[in-house]
């Protein structure tokens, strides 16, 4: 039985934050509004930052307290369960950001990059335009090394936000404010560093390259029309984009697909008939219970036909 944050523990959180921030937070705020699956049961606490100073500051209060927290961007890449979870979530909303002359974005990490995108293209400025159509906080963005496979021939490959990426200023574990570069974020494919250690991404500069604004728009329009016709809308059919890791190159995709997998339904989750790499929430119907019991049918399924293990890549927040 889920047992919530003792009020007393909530109590100290909010004065230790002070007024302001201290203010702001809210006790058992249901969390699916803020997911892009539209699952998940509530937080004991929950605060909006609004700077790259009040996220470090939610940060350090919470581990001064030794209350569990997350931060939260979009809630793009998480499932959230059921009952929720236990300690406090740290909505990154801090969302500044300047464009420098000399192509260098320096942004707050819970600006959206859909904004940044379409701020740059507007300014003529490229390198984010690829990642159009994706949910993403800065944040979120770093944490993972967003990428996309671009269709077009001239460009076909996988592109990653690492390419753009010069700088950032991190909350470490260890408490210390300090500016890594990408030597210390150790880019990987769907990892950097920050799965690895709980520092936290308050500010990142971006180097961006002039570019012509109407092939960065033919871009825009290309990548979108591209996801539009393969992926579910997020829009109609929540998700959390895709839920497996690769296997050894191979999308996870396919072999659910030809496990026969594709369209399968589980309560109100679905393997989606368009993706089989992605499970929706079919009319907000879906409970967490019900996506992690697809997940281990998929994995089952695809254990027998081709003795593989599929992981997933989303991450497992909270209670189930
Ligand atoms: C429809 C759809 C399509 C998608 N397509 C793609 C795609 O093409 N390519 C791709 O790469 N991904 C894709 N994704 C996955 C998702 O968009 C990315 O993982 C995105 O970067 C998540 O960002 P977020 O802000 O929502 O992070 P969240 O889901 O809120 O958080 C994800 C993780 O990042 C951590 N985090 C967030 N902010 C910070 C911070 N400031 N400091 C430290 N840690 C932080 C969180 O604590 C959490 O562990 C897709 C998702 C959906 C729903």
């Amino acid at each position: 039985m889920a047992t919530t944050l003792a009020t007393h523990t909530i109590d100290a959180l909010v004065e230790h934050l002070g007024p302001t921030l201290g203010g702001r937070v809210r006790r058992d705020e249901p969390l699916a509004q803020y997911t892009t699956f539209r699952i998940g049961g509530p937080a004991d606490a929950f605060v909006d930052v609004t700077t790259a100073d009040e996220l470090a500051d939610a940060v350090l209060a919470a581990r001064a307290l030794h209350v569990p927290y997350f931060v939260l961007g979009l809630g793009a890449n998480i499932l959230v369960g059921d009952r929720g979870f236990r300690g406090v979530v740290i909505h990154n909303v801090a969302r500044r950001h300047t464009f420098g002359d000399d192509g260098r974005l320096w942004t707050e990490s819970g600006a959206v990059m859909q904004d940044l995108i379409l701020e740059a293209v507007e300014r003529g400025w490229s390198g984010l335009e690829h990642y159009i159509g994706i949910p993403s906080t800065v944040g979120g963005a770093i944490w993972q090394n967003l990428h996309f496979l671009s269709p077009a021939p001239e460009r076909e490959r996988t592109m990653f936000i690492a390419e753009v990426f010069e700088r950032c200023d991190i909350l470490s574990e260890e408490n210390v404010r300090k500016t890594v570069g990408p030597d210390y974020v150790q880019f990987g494919y769907d990892d950097t560093v920050f799965h690895h250690r709980r520092d936290i991404v308050l500010t990142v500069t971006f180097r961006l390259e002039r570019g012509d604004p109407d092939v960065m728009n033919r871009i825009l329009h290309e990548n979108l029309a591209w996801r539009g016709a393969r992926h579910p809308w997020l829009q109609i059919h929540p998700s959390a984009g895709s839920i497996f890791k690769k296997i050894e190159g191979v999308g996870a995709g396919r072999l659910i697909d030809q496990a026969g997998l594709k369209g399968h339904r589980h309560g109100g989750a679905q393997i989606s008939p368009m993706h089989a790499n992605i499970i929706v929430n079919r009319a907000g119907t879906a409970t967490a219970r019900d996506v992690r019991e697809l997940i281990a049918i998929a994995q089952r399924a695809v254990e027998e036909k081709f003795g593989q293990r599929l992981e997933p890549e989303i991450g497992m927040i909270g209670e189930f």
